[in-house]
């Protein structure tokens, strides 16, 4: 039996509680993994005074896995995202979020089963960004007064959208060959052409030409504002949908509220031969350290994780076993109680051990 080299990223807030509560899940299964323990975020800044120290991004090149906890970022401080820095520096262009119903979990949708693919190095979040009043920002917007018809007023703050024709063709292609890897039907190319005609405009015109190439899976376009509405009145009629960054970020958001919420949305970070496995949500500071954060979306990144790493039937078992134990409504954390009630829950430990039980089947069965 191979063992697994995997870089693993605790993170910040209930971060290192969910990690270590998918470790212990994943080492359940019988699989061997080598974890090579790294830090960012904010325990690294402490230890370190870097937030992304270059011993862990060197430990996910080497590896070419990494399963990774959730990080703080200070809002408005100019302390830069670790999560962008990470996605940028390794070459992580896309952002897979898969939002599936899970039997037990409450929430206003059924039967929902879409997969967002959001492009994860440029658009919005290209990192182009000149803070009000600074010389470079009044440089920047000099130039733009000389160029454009339309003036920016000198004190603005400007961020830069980035869309090249490149990172559209790769992304998109990576729908495409998803949607016909994993057997699905239909490819939608989510964007706001109508309004950025020239960023917007060449992610749908270099889309719908990477479409034609695939002429096997349907395809069709969707303006943003109008797909979400149409998410929350016919969901059933989409099923992988592609787009730039910023709209992949609420999107996807919105895709996991409608699966019943951030504590069971598990993501992936994926680029050329390497890739870094995450839950789509936050450090939640509020529950850090107290054995309550939900560990399921960390627990289904993990078996995302499997899934890469060509483990199809053990990435089963523990998606089942998920499943089972909220169905079961057996030991689960506070947030998929009816009755929200923190002192009636499982914990994220004890969560982890009921799911643990079903997938090494010491779990006495009816
Ligand atoms: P958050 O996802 O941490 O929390 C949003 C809400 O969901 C809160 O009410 C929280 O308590 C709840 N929640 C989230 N995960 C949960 C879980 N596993 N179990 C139970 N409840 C859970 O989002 P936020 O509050 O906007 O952000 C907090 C910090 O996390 C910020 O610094 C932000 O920058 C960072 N963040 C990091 C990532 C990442 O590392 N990939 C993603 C999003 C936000």
């Amino acid at each position: 039996m191979s063992t697994y080299n995997v870089t693993l990223i605790p993170g910040d807030g209930i971060g290192p509680e969910v990690t270590e509560a998918t470790r212990r899940v994943l080492e359940s299964i019988g699989i061997r993994f080598n974890w090579e323990y790294q830090q960012a975020g904010m325990i690294a800044y402490e230890q370190t005074g870097d937030t992304l120290p270059e011993a862990t991004l060197d430990s996910v090149r080497r590896n070419k896995v990494g399963l990774k906890g959730p990080i703080t970022t200070p809002i408005g401080t100019g302390f830069r995202s670790v999560n962008v820095g990470l996605r940028q520096a390794l070459g992580l262009y896309t952002n897979l979020r898969p939002g599936k119903t899970i039997k037990g979990v409450q929430s206003t949708f059924e039967d929902i089963d879409l997969i967002v693919v959001r492009e994860n190095m440029e658009g919005m979040y290209s990192g182009v960004e000149f803070d009000t009043g600074t010389p470079e920002a009044g440089e920047v917007i000099g130039k733009i007064n000389d160029l454009s018809a339309r003036k920016v007023a000198i004190d603005a703050a400007i961020s830069i959208k980035v869309i090249t024709p490149e990172g559209v063709r790769r992304i998109v292609r990576f729908a495409f060959k998803y949607a016909r890897a994993n057997g699905r039907k239909k490819v939608t190319i989510v964007h706001k052409a109508n309004i950025m005609k020239f960023t917007e405009g060449l992610f749908l015109k270099i889309g719908q030409e990477i479409a034609a190439e695939y002429p096997d899976i349907e395809s069709n376009d969707r303006i943003v504002d109008n797909m979400c509405m149409q998410l929350m009145q016919k969901p059933q009629e989409y099923d992988v949908l592609v787009m730039e960054n910023l709209f992949g970020d609420i999107v996807s958001d919105l895709v996991a509220g409608m699966v019943g919420g951030l504590g069971v949305a598990p993501g992936g970070n994926i680029g050329d031969g390497i890739a870094v496995f995450e839950p789509i949500h936050g450090s939640a500071p509020s529950h850090a350290g107290k054995n309550e954060a939900n560990p399921v979306a960390m627990i289904l990144s993990g078996a995302m994780m499997l899934r890469y790493l060509g483990e199809q039937s053990s990435a089963e078992k523990v998606e089942n076993a998920v499943a089972d134990v909220i169905a079961s409504g057996d030991r689960v954390t506070y947030d998929l109680r009816e009755d929200r009630d923190p002192a009636k829950a499982g914990g994220t430990s004890g969560m982890a051990d009921a799911i643990i039980e079903r997938v090494t089947g010491r779990y006495p069965q009816a």
